[in-house]
């Protein structure tokens, strides 16, 4: 029997000679290989009707971080810490967590992928935590830390999907966002909170996998519970027939 096949996002740059790349952290793909997928990177650039076709041969989504949604998709408060903003990726993204939840195929965001599918479901974002979120602790470990620094717990929401998989009631988990869910979407539920009551974790109920978290489980995949993640939502992506 094949792998099941994972899409995962990408975002673009320039390297030192000046060449546009499209790109993503190698993390990711380990940590999909590792959970028995096979992983294909969606460029970001390629037109609604060439992404519809990159789509039909996946059987999972995973919507990875990096650089902040353009707040106008949700009425975000102006703050100078927005940083990299590309309205051609987040297009696509909402393009893709659209479609994906109208077919019933298994998606999983990460930090920005959190942020990505509240925005398409018609929640809001902090533009930063730091200045709007009332009593917020540290969660912007970058740069100049280790990505895997386990520096707060998340509090998981029993019954959950997250509960299923990770089977403990407190996870030690990294923080790398200095964004996060301000008014979660009414369709998604919050599954899990870190200790100043920040959603870290939603869940898409009545959908065969719909999971997003604010940490970075990918640099995390020594610990059984992450690796449970990543491995609970190639499994339910195995089930979809293309
Ligand atoms: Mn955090």
């Amino acid at each position: 029997m094949s792998l099941p096949i994972i899409g995962l996002t990408t975002s673009r740059s320039t390297n030192e000679a000046g060449i546009p790349l499209i790109a993503t952290t190698e993390a990711y793909v380990q940590a999909i290989l590792g959970a028995g997928g096979s992983p294909l990177l969606i460029p970001v650039g390629l037109s609604d009707s060439q992404l519809i076709e990159v789509y039909s041969h996946l059987q999972g989504l995973l919507f990875i971080g990096g650089g902040d949604v353009d707040p106008a998709l949700y009425g975000g408060i102006p703050s100078s810490h927005i940083n990299d903003v590309d309205p051609v990726r987040d297009h696509l993204e909402l393009v893709l967590v659209q479609r994906a939840i109208k077919d019933g195929r298994p998606f999983f965001g990460i930090c920005r992928g959190i942020q990505v599918i509240n925005v398409a479901l018609g929640g809001k974002l902090y533009t930063d935590i730091g200045q709007q979120h009332v009593g917020a602790i540290r969660h912007d470990y970058f740069p100049g830390f280790p990505r895997n620094l386990i520096v707060h717990n998340i509090e998981v929401i029993p019954g959950s999907l997250l509960a299923g998989l990770v089977r403990v009631p407190l996870l030690p988990v990294n923080s790398l966002h200095h964004q996060g869910i301000s008014v979660v979407a009414p369709s998604l539920r919050t599954i899990g909170f870190s200790p100043d009551g920040l959603i870290e974790a939603v869940e898409l109920p009545e959908h065969p996998f719909g999971l997003g978290v604010q940490w970075h489980p990918e640099w995390l995949t020594d610990q059984t519970s992450m690796q449970a993640i990543f491995r609970g939502f190639v499994e339910a992506a195995g089930k979809i027939i293309l």
